[in-house]
């Protein structure tokens, strides 16, 4: 069993810039491995370490939902070193539950990040991959999906909003005083 939990909308890790990972440890692995089990759990097709109320730049994305050979992968330290084209496709988020919203975003990237051996790659990505890719990326900094969708569409989501972040903010109500000490200083719920 997993001691990681999907945290939702409104919890202020969310909105925290990830720190990059110097190195991959024992812990990394195990955070790895349990984000994938959480992923599989959540039937999501990709997770960031935000998610799990950890602060890094650490990303999981299932391949075998979009190819048939491929595998859950743990992409660190990821860098989107270009982009081009437009596509338009629906998102949803394990932190957004219930909502999904059509979001435009470059339709390939070029990446560069670190594979969970530690080693530099940089590779290009297009159609759903491309875009979980960069979904995920954006959980790294801080950024949710609803950021970029238009201010209206954002405010008809509002009682939504409201009420994912007022159940998330008993759950936080309810952690250990040590989790607590990891929020301090934090001022960002919605
Ligand atoms: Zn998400």
């Amino acid at each position: 069993m997993s001691d990681l939990r999907v945290i939702k909308y409104g919890n202020p890790i969310l909105r925290l810039k990830a720190q990059k990972i110097d190195k991959v440890d024992a812990d990394i692995r195990r955070v790895v491995d349990q984000m994938v089990e959480i992923m599989w759990d959540e039937a999501g097709i990709g997770l960031a370490a935000p998610q799990v109320a950890r602060s890094i730049q650490l990303l999981v994305v299932d391949h075998s939902l979009i190819d048939e050979d491929g595998k859950p992968t743990a992409y660190l330290n990821p860098e989107i070193l270009s982009a081009e084209g437009e596509s338009i496709m629906e998102e949803g988020c394990l932190s957004l539950p219930d909502i999904r919203e059509e979001v435009k975003r470059p339709a390939a990237i070029r990446l560069r990040y670190q594979n969970i051996d530690g080693e530099m790659l940089e590779k290009n990505f297009d159609g759903l991959t491309a875009r979980v890719l960069q979904h995920e990326i954006d959980h790294l900094d801080g950024i949710l999906f609803i950021d970029r969708i238009s201010p209206m569409k954002k405010q008809l989501l509002n009682k939504e909003l409201k009420s994912i972040a007022a159940e998330e903010k008993e759950k936080i109500a309810k952690i250990s005083t040590s989790d607590i000490e990891l929020l301090t200083g934090l001022s960002d719920v919605t």
